[in-house]
């Protein structure tokens, strides 16, 4: 039988069976390896093996791919080191032409050709990290990577969108911010907008290693804050940029708006990022460990039928009861520092 024709009647619930509604929404782990080695990064961090997604395992995700507003094709890692990544986005695009594509990189493996594709497959929006404006931060930051590399790859981008005169994708950039590049914020304002991006979405740094604890602005308040953020609010207000700030203090958000389902490279479901691997971090005062959630393994079930099974469907009750599930405790997204 044909992988759609599984789909089709599997988003269809059985005789008796109350099946939630699919998933609008979908996150791809396509890379779990990355080819930098960024100083917040908490790819280290992680306890499991690191690799790259399989056509194989993308085409279990495929029969839900109707069924979705957008995607996104990767989470942690370097996207762009998976050599399947653009067959994927293309097939994507072909299941469903109103699909809305996001892709983050950091950008350093994007060649001319690889532009050129992104183009051509209908990439709605790329996503870049930019951790700094000036070329030092950035290197000492994002190590192994050089700021000129990243500007002129995403130029790239620009080019061959012009070339096909198509209006995507769109450019996002995100900034991870620390003690080490508050005071470049708005000035990356400024080079985002240069740039040709729409938005900038920063985030606080999320702390996995005792060397980032002094870097957590939202754990250790620095004096210059307030002054940069007013700065950083008014040029996204002249450029024309949609900045997106996390809170500066721990405030608990509800509901979570990060609960999408997510398929690690190996083809393990899991409700969010957070829980998408057990690793340690830290946040409000202590080092935890935060667990891995898995509610089963494409390889193994329908991923709709993970989706409709009874654990998730309890998982999800949680927060549509106004909750948090109990895997949700001491999560730093929960309060709002960190976005994603
Ligand atoms: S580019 Fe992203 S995944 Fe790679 S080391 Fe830096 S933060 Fe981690
Ligand atoms: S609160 Fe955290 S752990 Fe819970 S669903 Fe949201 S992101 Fe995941």
């Amino acid at each position: 039988m044909a992988k759609t024709e599984l789909s089709e009647r599997r988003l269809l619930p059985r005789a008796g069976e109350r099946a939630a509604p699919a998933p609008t929404h979908l996150t791809l782990e396509t890379s779990a390896a990355c080819n930098l080695r960024c100083t917040m990064c908490s790819l280290e961090e992680f306890y499991a093996p690191k690799g790259l997604m399989t056509l194989e395992t993308f085409e279990r995700c495929a029969p839900l791919i109707p069924a979705l507003q957008s995607i996104d094709f990767g989470t942690t890692g370097e996207n762009l080191l998976n050599p399947r990544l653009m067959t994927m986005m293309a097939r994507a695009r072909a299941i469903s032409p109103g699909l809305h594509m996001h892709l983050q990189t950091n950008a350093t493996l994007l060649d001319a050709a690889l532009a050129e594709t992104l183009v051509e497959c209908g990439l709605d929006v790329l996503i870049v990290s930019i951790d700094a404006a000036r070329p030092e931060t950035f290197a000492r930051i994002r190590l192994g990577a050089r700021l000129d590399d990243v500007i002129q790859a995403v130029e790239r981008v620009a080019a061959a969108r012009e070339r096909a005169r198509a209006r995507r994708p769109a450019l996002h950039v995100t900034y991870t911010l620390q003690a080490a590049n508050l005071g470049e914020l708005p000035d990356a304002v400024d080079l985002a907008a240069r740039l040709g991006a729409s938005r900038l979405n920063v985030n606080n740094v999320e702390v996995y290693s005792p060397e980032t604890l002094p870097e957590a602005l939202y754990l250790f308040p620095h004096p210059d804050l307030p002054g940069v953020e007013a700065e950083t609010r008014a040029r996204a207000r002249a450029n024309a940029i949609d900045l997106h700030l996390p809170l500066f203090h721990e405030e608990e958000i509800e509901p979570c708006r990060f609960l999408a389902p997510g398929v690690s490279w190996d083809g393990e479901v899991t409700p969010c990022a957070a829980l998408s691997y057990r690793r340690r971090y830290f946040h409000r005062g202590e080092w935890r460990t935060a667990p891995q959630r898995s509610f089963g393994n494409v390889h193994r079930e329908a991923l709709l039928d993970i989706w409709n099974s009874a654990p998730y469907v309890a998982f999800r009750a949680h927060f549509e009861a106004g909750r948090f599930a109990p895997e949700c405790h001491g999560c730093a997204r929960r309060d709002g520092v960190i976005c994603g």
